[in-house]
């Protein structure tokens, strides 16, 4: 089933514009995200200099001030971003509801789990 099937009728939350993906506080948690993995969770080789938004919605609605590191967000380097962004992104009809699909999310929680072990170990 589509996501953008899911989504209540008429709900105002989700005909917020571009700007609004972003809390105030995004700075900080795309921040915290990239100390906590310093590693692109995509390729897992180069430095993550930016933090991937793998999706902006889910069950409980909008995302954005929410964001759980390694759940909904992810280190990335600027390369990967592109990619994930072009060729692993669907529901284009909703901004809101865009997002990875699930075999990319997968990959990107994947990708966090392989580098935090590294972390502790
Ligand atoms: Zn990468």
């Amino acid at each position: 089933m589509q996501l953008s099937s899911q989504l209540p009728e008429a709900e105002p939350l989700l005909r917020l514009q571009g700007g609004d993906r972003y809390a105030h506080n995004w700075s900080a948690v795309s921040r915290r995200a990239r100390r906590i993995c310093p590693v692109c969770c995509w390729c897992q080789r180069a430095a993550a200099v930016e933090t991937h938004h793998a999706m902006y919605w889910d069950e409980k609605g909008a995302i954005a001030g929410r964001e759980i590191p390694g759940v909904h967000v992810f280190p990335v380097c600027e390369e990967c971003h592109t990619v994930l962004h072009r060729d692993h992104w669907f529901s284009p009809d909703d901004h809101l509801a865009r997002r990875n699909t699930p075999h990319a999310i997968d990959r990107l929680r994947a990708g966090w789990g392989q580098q935090a072990k590294k972390r502790i170990a």
